[in-house]
């Protein structure tokens, strides 16, 4: 079986979908290995680091011409895979709901696309999930962005010029991306609070030391929602979590949100009135901008200036820490092939029913195969 290993294009992209460590494992389990020249250079990995593990360092028409496998952070543009083999797989996070044009191309070249973000939040899956490796890296580094926007310090510094107060710190949604947000905001010594719609959080912001906030006199979202996600809440849950929202927020020097509903716009929930209250010099980081946005005038690869607040709307965060980003979706990667492996046949075998499977492969045999890309939902 070959694999390749492709260098990304998208502008502002670091990344890279193996690293040596995962190289050599495939190579151990009997893989050939086809590194595009130069993939892992914004990542600070030479092409002579994947050299000395067993990879092969070709052109992109090369690695994709011979490849059964190719492996990718975003989904490659299809021309530029064009010499593919048919029912070759591809495994990328491939942003299905706005990249369908790639899609329907991956379709009708016969490839096997896998789109690694809808792998399924279940306990096997837990060490394949690259939403969950990359945004606790993005929850990390949204708090130093929001530190290094700040004009004054997160600890309480008591100094023989006098004492300087702890930042107050507010994370909104508590995934995965918003409980590194708080531990990291802690380590800097704010003073956290945070919220969710889902009443299961609150233990968990407790634990890492922070207040939670919750509306409290309508009903969120029970136990961990469907698949550990949040849906679109009720209009009267929208309105009270608003009200609760603008007496907090006022409070606040820096405030983190993450929250999103897959496959939707992300939930508005700071408006430009309530920024207005916020303290002159106060940081918002906004993780959601891509998704279009959980605060209103957010800017996605931008910081924006409104009411004297800085509104820093954040763009691929992984890419900014991109040595670790790569090592962890590259294990991702791993974790799923290796799972499906054949050793008699030296390639990975991917049931049709099997849960994994069915989650995030979107095109097989010329086809859309995805249930959440055909119809509605
Ligand atoms: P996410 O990125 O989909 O959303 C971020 C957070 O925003 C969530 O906590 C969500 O509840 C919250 N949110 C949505 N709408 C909101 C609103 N209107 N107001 C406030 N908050 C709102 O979530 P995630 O980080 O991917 O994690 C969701 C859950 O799934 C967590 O409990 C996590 O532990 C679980 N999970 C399980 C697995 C697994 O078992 N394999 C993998 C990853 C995550």
């Amino acid at each position: 079986t070959h694999i390749a290993i492709l260098m990304e294009q998208a502008v502002g992209e670091t990344r890279v979908a193996a690293i040596p460590e995962t190289v050599k494992k495939f190579v151990a389990l009997g893989a050939n290995i086809m590194v595009e020249k130069d993939a892992g250079k914004s990542a600070s990995i030479s092409d002579a680091e994947y050299e000395a593990v067993g990879a092969k360092i070709v052109s992109r028409a090369d690695a994709v011409k011979n490849a059964d496998i190719i492996l990718a952070i975003q989904g490659p543009d299809p021309k530029s895979i064009s010499g593919a083999k048919t029912g070759a797989a591809l495994l990328a996070s491939l942003n299905p709901f706005v990249e369908r044009g790639n899609i329907d191309a991956y379709a009708a070249s016969g490839l096997d696309a896998m789109a690694m973000e809808f792998m399924p939040r279940i306990t096997r899956a837990q060490s394949m999930d690259i939403l969950s490796s990359q945004s606790n890296l993005a929850g990390y580094k949204a708090v130093l962005e929001a530190a290094s926007h700040y004009g004054r310090a997160f600890p309480m510094m008591m100094t023989a010029a006098g004492t300087v107060s702890a930042a107050k710190a507010f994370v909104m949604g508590v995934g995965v991306a918003g409980l590194q947000a708080i531990a990291t905001a802690r380590r800097l010594g704010a003073q956290v609070s945070a919220t969710d719609v889902r009443s299961a959080t609150k233990e968990q912001i407790l634990s890492l030391g922070a207040k939670p906030i919750f509306v409290e006199n309508v009903a969120g979202i029970e136990g961990e929602g469907s698949g550990g996600y949040a849906t679109e809440m009720s209009e009267e849950y929208q309105k009270a979590q608003a009200e609760l929202v603008s007496s907090h927020i006022a409070k606040q020097d820096i405030v983190i949100t993450t929250a999103l509903i897959p496959g939707r716009a992300a939930p508005r929930l700071i408006s430009d009135a309530q920024i207005a209250t916020m303290r002159a010099g106060s940081v918002i980081v906004d993780l959601a901008a891509e998704a279009g946005g959980n605060v209103e005038g957010a800017e996605a690869g931008k910081v924006v200036v409104k009411h004297g607040v800085k509104i820093v709307g954040a763009k691929n965060m992984a890419s900014l820490l991109a040595a670790d980003a790569s090592a962890l979706f590259s294990r991702n990667l791993y974790n799923f092939l290796s799972s499906f492996w054949d050793k008699e046949s030296n390639k990975p075998i991917f049931p049709q029913d099997d849960e994994l499977v069915i989650g995030v492969r979107v095109t097989h045999g010329g086809k859309i195969v995805h249930d959440r890309l055909l119809g509605e939902g």
